[in-house]
């Protein structure tokens, strides 16, 4: 894993999963263990999907979710249903407004230290 993608990581679990009806009370998650959080299994595709897409608008980023994600997903079907969704139990669906505004806020983190010129002692 990249620290880049370790660190998205991290705070994802930090904003996300206390907001999620999957997080008990023993600050853990309740999905059965055969069942990995769409977030956290897709992280690498929807760190793409946010790197690419500028707009406004969440429309955007949610097509190509879509597209690259749910077509590849287990729980979709032929049709584009995705019974999980529906019941409003992919968190990645729920909160992918949020996950997004997190991404790019730690883009934005990350490209401003890289931008910060970095001013040494003179030898
Ligand atoms: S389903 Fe995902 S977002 Fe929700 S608590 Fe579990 S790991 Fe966190
Ligand atoms: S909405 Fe459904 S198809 Fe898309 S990632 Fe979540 S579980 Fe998979």
């Amino acid at each position: 894993m990249t620290p880049t993608l370790e660190r998205i990581e991290e705070r994802l679990r930090e904003v996300i999963c206390p907001r999620c009806a999957r997080y008990t009370s023993k600050k853990t998650c309740s999905l059965p263990p055969d069942r990995k959080c769409a977030i956290f299994r897709s992280l690498p595709d929807v760190l793409e999907i946010v790197r690419r897409t500028h707009s406004w608008r969440i429309d955007p980023y949610a097509d190509t979710l879509r597209l690259r994600v749910c077509a590849e997903c287990p729980h979709e079907d032929d049709h584009g249903t995705c019974p999980i969704r529906e019941s409003l139990d992919c968190a990645l669906d729920a909160y992918f407004p949020l996950v997004v505004d997190e991404i790019e806020s730690e883009f934005r983190r990350i490209h401003a230290s890289e931008s910060t010129p970095v001013y040494r002692d003179p030898l």
